[in-house]
Formats: C-alpha cells, sequence, structure tokens
C-alpha cells in the first residue's frame, strides 16, 4: 500500500496520517516531521532547512529529495508508506518516481484533501502539537480533554513557529504556485483520488478507508 496524501498546509493530511497509518501498519513519512526534528536537533540538514522553513517557503528539493530516499529505503518501508507533504513540486513528482520505479514499485493512492483557502486560516493558527508523540489536536475543532495535554501520551502540547497568521500566506502561496500543478500530473496518470476534506474528522477518514478498499466510486 504505497499513499501520497496531497493538500494545502492545513487540510488535514496529518491528522488523517495518524489514523491510517495505524489500520494499515506502514509507516507515516512526513517531510515536515523530519525537518522539525532536524532543526530540534541542530544538525547540518537542520540549519540549512530552517533558513526555508522559517520563512515559510518550500525547501530546495535537492535537499527534500534525499531525505525521502533514503527513507524509503528502511526496511518499515517493504509493505508500503504513506507520504504526507511529499511530493510538493513537480520535479520531486519525477524524483519520486525514478526512486520507486528503481525500487519496483510504484505509487497505489493520491489522495487530495480540499479545503477552501478561507477555512485554512483558522485551522493552521488553532494546531496544537505534542512535543512527545507528535499527535495534532486543534484547540476548537479537536481539542485534547485538558488543555495543553497530549490525551495520548501525557505530552506538553505546542504551537509551530510557522502556524502564525504571518507565515500562513507565504506557505499558501508556495502550495497555490508550486503544490497545485502536482494536482494535474497525477490526474493524468490516473492515480488522483479528491476528496472533501471540509467535512468532520471521522467522515474524512471514512472516505479515505472506502477509497483505500477500493469500493470508492
Ligand atoms: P496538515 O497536516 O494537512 O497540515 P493537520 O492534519 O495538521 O493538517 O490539520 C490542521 C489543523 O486542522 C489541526 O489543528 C487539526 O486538528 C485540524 N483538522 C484536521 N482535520 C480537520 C477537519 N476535518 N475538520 C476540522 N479541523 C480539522
Ligand atoms: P508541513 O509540516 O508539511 O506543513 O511542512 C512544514 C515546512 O517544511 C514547509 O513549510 C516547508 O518549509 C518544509 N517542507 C515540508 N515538506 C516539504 C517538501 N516536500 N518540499 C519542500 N519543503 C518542504
Amino acid at each position: 500500500m504505497n499513499i501520497v496524501f496531497m493538500g494545502p498546509p492545513g487540510a488535514g493530511k496529518g491528522t488523517q496520517a495518524e489514523r491510517i497509518v495505524e489500520n494499515y501498519r506502514i509507516p507515516h513519512i512526513s517531510t515536515g516531521d523530519a525537518f522539525r526534528a532536524a532543526m530540534k536537533q541542530g544538525t547540518a540538514l537542520g540549519l540549512e532547512a530552517k533558513r526555508y522553513v522559517d520563512q515559510g517557503l518550500l525547501v530546495p528539493d535537492e535537499i527534500t529529495n534525499g531525505i525521502v530516499r533514503e527513507r524509503l529505503q528502511e526496511k518499515d518501508c517493504e509493505n508500503g508508506f504513506l507520504l504526507d507533504g511529499f511530493p510538493r513540486t513537480i520535479s520531486q513528482a519525477e524524483a519520486l518516481d525514478g526512486m520507486l520505479t528503481a525500487m519496483g514499485r510504484e505509487i497505489d493512492h493520491v489522495i487530495d484533501l480540499h479545503v477552501d483557502r478561507d477555512k485554512l486560516l483558522a485551522r493552521i493558527t488553532g494546531r496544537r502539537i505534542c512535543r512527545s508523540c507528535g499527535a495534532t489536536y486543534h484547540i476548537l475543532f479537536n481539542p485534547p480533554a485538558k488543555e495543553g495535554v497530549c490525551d495520548k501520551c501525557g505530552g506538553e502540547l505546542y504551537q509551530r513557529a510557522d502556524d502564525t497568521v504571518e507565515k500562513v500566506g507565504t506557505r499558501l502561496d508556495e502550495y497555490i504556485n508550486k503544490t497545485a500543478p502536482l494536482l494535474d500530473y497525477y490526474q493524468a496518470k490516473g492515480k488522483l483520488r479528491k476528496l472533501n476534506g471540509e467535512q468532520d474528522i471521522n467522515a474524512v477518514t471514512e472516505e479515505i478507508h472506502s477509497i483505500l478498499r477500493g469500493q470508492a466510486e
């Protein structure tokens, strides 16, 4: 099961990925998470990525492709993977095709979560993430039982530095200019499944399950 989740920042990719990987026992590969981990550790990659992430800009393709190329070689990807936030440019998509062809594999489903731009600001600025396990919450739409505390592990919730009103505009522009053209790329390959990401979280999960089971229209 080789899956790609697409959609603008705040569409719900990470939220849905948490649920889907539990069911299918495949790794959740988020390039955004990888960059944040490297930035936290202060590695050379982290320092380089920070120059772009802090501004809401995409990290250059060569750097991003290298991370994914290495990650896909790991043993836990043998039965499949869920890519979240990669590819984000045509050149990344072409690089991914090359990596998978070399491994004798291909993408099974590209699932696009559609959410209108005017809804994304509230989603992104209200997002909170667990420092320990990475679980995603929203202060209004998906609040934890106890404010600031993760339901799953008791960890502390924090707000991403790039989840501010100032950064969101740049991040959405990057999506429109560089990532949205990928929808045509995957449509032309017959891989694209679009779904309404504005439904509640459980309804979106159900639709994804039916696509993965091959039962959706
Ligand atoms: P992405 O990974 O696509 O950037 P997230 O999964 O982190 O998006 O979701 C962004 C924010 O919106 C989070 O705070 C999340 O709790 C919330 N959210 C996700 N899906 C929904 C939904 N269907 N309805 C309302 N809020 C949602
Ligand atoms: P995300 O967690 O997916 O919202 O990503 C956070 C930030 O990491 C983005 O704003 C980019 O700066 C960077 N990033 C994540 N994935 C990619 C990618 N595939 N290509 C380039 N930059 C990325």
